[in-house]
């Protein structure tokens, strides 16, 4: 059985013409600038969380953020901007999970979730195992949106001993815990990607900055 994947349901929800371009007809571009500042970032967060649970004491990761910032030099933001942020996050880190942090919290990165049940394949970014059970983590580097929760809330169908999670923004982190009613409205989404539902384009605020307008209205 051929697993979908949550990133190409993601892709429908966004805009099931995209959908159509992309997948089934395999028209993709490269990454823009924004989406590799996004892809550094994310690499960024991934290494203050391994720096907290490797020290598991805040002083000693706050000063060692000063190392992160210099090997990320190649991103698009100051040094200042970056450890602005590294210390954003660290709190952030530290208010949510300190705790579980400094008594042995463990997690993994960029794992593999696979379910034949719900017909459907991906990659959450963190699973993190602490004295409250199984939390699954995604960093999301743009702004918020929907599907954000969705998203999560999938994976965390998939991943079958958890049913708690939470999405970190750059601003701040967002609990969710498993829901039925998002459950069945994925696998809603599924079931019209599968069939490619309703993919005529129509122009919304978000063509204005997609590179898929030449071919939906030519111009
Ligand atoms: S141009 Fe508009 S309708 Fe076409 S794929 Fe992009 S967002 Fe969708």
């Amino acid at each position: 059985m051929k697993l979908i994947s949550v990133s190409k349901l993601r892709d429908y929800h966004w805009c099931p013409a995209l959908a159509y371009l992309r997948h089934e007809l395999g028209i993709f571009f490269p990454p823009t600038p924004q989406m590799t500042r996004g892809t550094n970032l994310h690499s960024f967060y991934g290494s203050i969380w391994d720096c907290a649970i490797a020290l598991r004491n805040y002083e000693d990761a706050k000063l060692n953020l000063i190392n992160l910032v210099d090997s990320y030099r190649g991103v698009d933001m100051s040094e200042q901007e970056l450890l602005n942020v590294g210390r954003k996050r660290l709190d952030n880190i530290w208010s949510l999970f300190g705790n579980h942090i400094e008594n042995g919290m463990k997690y993994e990165s960029e794992v593999s979730l696979r379910s034949k049940e719900l017909g459907l394949s991906g990659r959450v970014d963190f699973i993190y195992r602490t004295m409250d059970g199984t939390f699954v983590g995604e960093v999301k580097t743009g702004k918020p949106s929907e599907f954000d929760a969705l998203q999560l809330n999938t994976y965390m169908a998939m991943h079958l001993d958890s049913n708690k999670g939470f999405i970190e923004y750059t601003e701040s982190f967002v609990k969710q815990d498993f829901s039925e009613k998002m459950h069945s409205q994925v696998m809603e989404i599924k079931k019209n990607f599968e069939e490619m539902n309703n993919t005529k384009p129509v122009r919304t605020a978000k063509c204005d900055y997609c590179d898929y307008r030449k071919y939906c209205f030519k111009v």
